[in-house]
């Protein structure tokens, strides 16, 4: 449309240019251009109609106009801008025309316009180009960037999710169930006056699911679900996030029953009026918005708000209140049921080999989280792929495990002979220890591959899922974590550095023993206080509520715990010196051992069980 009609518009333009050009031509035949002597000759002679001077700095140029048989001619001309040249030209323009025909011209003054108008048009022009590129943004559907106050918050309508989709968080599921009756239907609750909870705060460590279990809800229910993140509040400018909260609790009574799900609530509910440095101001207003938005929510409107974090330690009890986040969900690490459950889900839509056993491999994965097991599966997948098998094989998944564990394989990184020898020897003995004693956790796969910050690594699992640890497991656990530096000083007879992260474990175990569990002869007195990180609003200095002489005692006892346990690594160690040294000439060959590997080395001595006859 636009287009056409600028086509359109250009014969008339060329008409116009010619007849002006024309103009101009038949114009130019009647211009006279003339020397001084000339132009007095015209003044003196001619009936001139007007003349116009312009006083530039050095020259003045003369222009004007006379009638001769009936034509108009044009002059122009040309004389030094000096005193004596202006004095003589005045008198003789003067002497023959008439004032009221002589116009006098300052370049400066007539320029003045045109001047100003130079000025801004380049100006017009980038003001225009902003506009026109703010219409741009804004049909883009990108107009957030100009939108500070805006809430973040993304409504995401038609959630596909539903609780199938989480797996093995039963009592969680329960706890949500009647809000999700609440959502379906308000109007049943609000006739009997119940007052359903406003707020959930969901609480669990990273990749258990929270933000997953939350959709879920919204799913079931199916109601708009808005999510935003608690860092979604924090910007650079102040109050933003205040207004951001308001406009997120408008927007969401506009679709109500709805849910509004806070993710990382932390990131805006840190305790106020503590931490370091500055920027609090901002955070404290965005929190109490949130705090006044919370309250009023009537009871019946509709809303219900969820949020997640796995720091409730330093929210703001303000924020825990009855009527604002007065629900707390604890969602847990799965147990081995559960990380079953989440592997079937996560194996729905891949296809594996027939001799894979996901409870095997359920077992084999304590510690994980949802979101680590379906990064395994993934892996597993993606290697799968690499190796060009049509079905996901054991050795995949294996390297899937490894893979989350602790990043992928170094395959390039070439130890040198020594330094593998060492390496092994130092597995080893880890291996030996949880070979041989009772209570250590079993080994299920010992590697001197390196693996992101490790050297090599055992994975050593617990016998099965407890919630407790013994006195005595504890001490095994230690055991096992000096094994290597034992092996080290035992067939090498030198130590390495290899074995600091062990070290710091062990002496972690041991101090938790003393001051945190009551399991030494100083007897069941607790002398020590978790903090939080200073940087997460606790207080910067640590209480220390015991005497120097308790502190001196403790020591004392740590030091004896490790002592211990390394005595009891060293005679392990010695006892099964054949066997350590057969895994480690396998460990050496093989690089990777496995559970049933380490087993047949204790029996037969070597890795495959020699031929039946
Ligand atoms: P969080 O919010 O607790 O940090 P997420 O909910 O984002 O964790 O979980 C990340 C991913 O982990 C999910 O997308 C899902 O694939 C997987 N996951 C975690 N927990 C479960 C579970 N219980 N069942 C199925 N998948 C899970
Ligand atoms: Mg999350
Ligand atoms: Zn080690």
């Amino acid at each position: 449309m636009k287009k056409s009609r600028l086509v359109g518009i250009i014969p008339y333009v060329i008409t116009a240019l010619m007849i002006v050009s024309l103009f101009t031509y038949t114009k130019a035949s009647r211009t006279k251009t003339l020397d001084y002597g000339a132009f007095e000759k015209v003044i003196q002679t001619k009936s001139i109609n007007k003349v116009t001077l312009t006083m530039n700095s050095t020259v003045i140029d003369i222009s004007g106009t006379y009638t001769e048989n009936n034509t108009e001619y044009i002059f122009l001309a040309s004389v030094p801008n000096t005193e004596t040249q202006n004095n003589r030209l005045m008198e003789l323009l003067r002497s023959r025309v008439k004032d009221a025909a002589i116009t006098i011209k300052n370049p400066y003054q007539t320029n003045y316009l045109m001047e100003t108008l130079a000025q801004l048009v380049p100006l017009m022009l980038l003001v225009g180009f902003g506009i026109y590129m703010i219409n741009r943004m804004n049909a883009g559907g990108n107009a957030k960037a100009f939108e500070f106050s805006k809430s973040r918050a993304r409504l995401e309508g038609n959630i596909k999710v539903s609780f199938d989709d989480v797996a093995g968080c039963e009592e969680e599921k329960e706890e949500m169930a009647e809000l999700i009756d609440y959502l379906r239907d308000p109007d049943k609750f609000s006739k009997m006056g119940a007052r359903i909870p406003k707020g959930i705060l969901m609480v669990g460590a990273p990749g258990t699911g929270k933000t997953l279990l939350a959709k879920a809800v919204a799913g079931e229910a199916d109601v708009p679900f808005y999510s935003i993140s608690g860092s979604d509040f924090v910007e650079m400018f102040v109050g933003v996030g205040a207004s951001r909260v308001r406009d997120m609790f408008k927007t969401a009574q506009k679709t109500a029953p709805c849910m509004i799900f806070i993710d990382e609530i932390d990131a805006v509910g840190r305790q106020r009026g503590a931490g370091l440095g500055g920027g609090n101001d901002e955070r404290e207003q965005t929190l109490n918005q949130l705090l006044v938005e919370l309250d009023g929510i009537e009871e019946n409107q509709g809303i219900v708000v969820i949020a997640a974090t796995n720091r409730p330690d330093v929210l703001d009890p303000a924020l825990l209140r009855p009527g604002r986040f007065d629900r707390q969900v604890t969602v847990s690490m799965p147990d081995k049921k559960g990380r079953l459950a989440i592997l079937k889900v996560h194996a729905r839509n891949k296809k594996f080999a027939d001799d894979i056993n996901l409870e095997h491999l359920a077992a084999r994965t304590p510690g994980f989280s949802g979101a680590d097991l379906e990064n395994v599966l993934n892996e597993a997948a993606i290697m799968a792929v690499r190796n060009k098998h049509s079905l996901i094989q054991m050795s995949d998944l294996d390297e899937g495990i490894d893979r989350v564990i602790g990043g992928p394989a170094k395959k390039s990184r070439k130890y040198n002979d020594k330094e593998k020898h060492m390496v092994a020897v130092h597995e080893s003995g880890h291996a030996v220890v949880g070979l041989f004693l009772e209570d250590a956790d079993e080994v299920q796969k010992v590697t001197i591959i390196p693996r992101g910050m490790a050297g090599g690594y055992n994975l050593m699992t617990p016998k099965e899922d407890t919630m407790l640890h013994t006195k005595s497991q504890l001490e095994s656990q230690i055991v096992g974590l000096l094994g290597g530096r034992v092996a080290e000083e035992m067939v090498l007879g030198e130590i390495s550095t290899g074995a600091s992260n062990d070290i710091e474990k062990a002496t972690e175990i041991a101090r938790g023993m003393v001051s945190a569990y009551g399991m030494s002869s100083i007897g069941p007195v607790q002398y020590s206080k978790n903090d939080g990180n200073v940087f997460l609003g606790r207080d910067y200095t640590t209480n220390k509520n015991y005497s120097d002489q308790i502190a001196f005692e403790i020591d004392q006892e740590v030091r004896k715990i490790i002592n211990e346990s390394y005595r009891k690594a060293q005679q392990i160690i010695g006892d099964h010196r054949d066997t350590l040294d057969n895994i480690v000439k396998a460990l050496e060959e093989q690089e990777t051992l496995t559970k049933e590997d380490l087993e047949n080395i204790v029996k037969f001595g070597t890795v495959t069980a020699p031929a039946e006859n």
